[in-house]
């Protein structure tokens, strides 16, 4: 059985891929390990701060992990809120003063082409490993549902019309960003234990 970290204390997630990895794994979060403190995410891009967390487990616990980061780019506002997806509105905002301000700053704006992007940085045997999920859509001019979290009342994927917030998690899971940079990750933990 091989132990790895996901750096993140979000239960539903670590279960999600002990689930998707079946046997050969057995990931474990950081709270399983004992680390209760905050990774400061000083990064520019989500792969630096994919890099910036997972490297900083790995140098402490000297094993095998990983760390994942997730934003909304909405190319008319130059690719933001992007890393600054949780804190847009202000440092601990909400999701609806974030929401509410990337309405107000697209009042009026005819393109409203937007995308979320997952990057997942694994360090395996202290080689480094990236992979990427992408959806793309567009912003709504309101928000709509009342499921998911974070800007997901205001995204709607292409080829559909209604927002993330109007699916349940299972229809979301299966397009998602997060969705397509776990099975990369996936399939490449699958391969190493062959
Ligand atoms: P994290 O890196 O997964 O913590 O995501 C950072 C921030 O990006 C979240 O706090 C949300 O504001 C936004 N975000 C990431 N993924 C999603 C999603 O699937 N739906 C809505 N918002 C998301």
């Amino acid at each position: 059985m091989q132990e790895l970290i996901f750096v993140s204390t979000n239960k539903g997630k670590i279960n999600e891929i002990n689930q998707l990895l079946k046997e050969g794994f057995n990931v474990k979060g950081l709270h399983d390990i004992g680390h209760f403190g905050e990774i400061e995410e000083t990064g520019s891009t989500l792969q630096e701060n994919a890099l910036i967390k997972a490297q900083t487990i790995n140098d402490v616990f000297k094993i095998n992990c990983f760390a994942d980061d997730s934003g909304l780019m909405i190319e008319s506002l130059n690719n933001q809120p992007g890393v600054k997806s949780a804190r847009f509105a202000g440092e601990k905002a909400t999701d609806d003063a974030n929401i509410n301000k990337v309405l107000n700053l697209m009042e009026g704006v005819e393109n409203r082409k937007a995308s979320f992007n997952t990057v997942i940085c694994l360090i395996w045997n202290n080689v480094n490993y990236y992979f990427e999920g992408k959806i793309e859509g567009n912003i709504a001019k309101q928000p709509s549902g009342e499921k998911g979290f974070g800007y997901d009342p205001i995204f709607v994927p292409n080829g559909f019309d209604v927002s993330f917030a109007q699916m349940t998690n299972e229809e979301k899971n299966k397009i998602s960003h997060r969705k397509i940079a776990v099975q990369k990750l996936i399939n490449q933990l699958i391969s190493f234990a062959k």
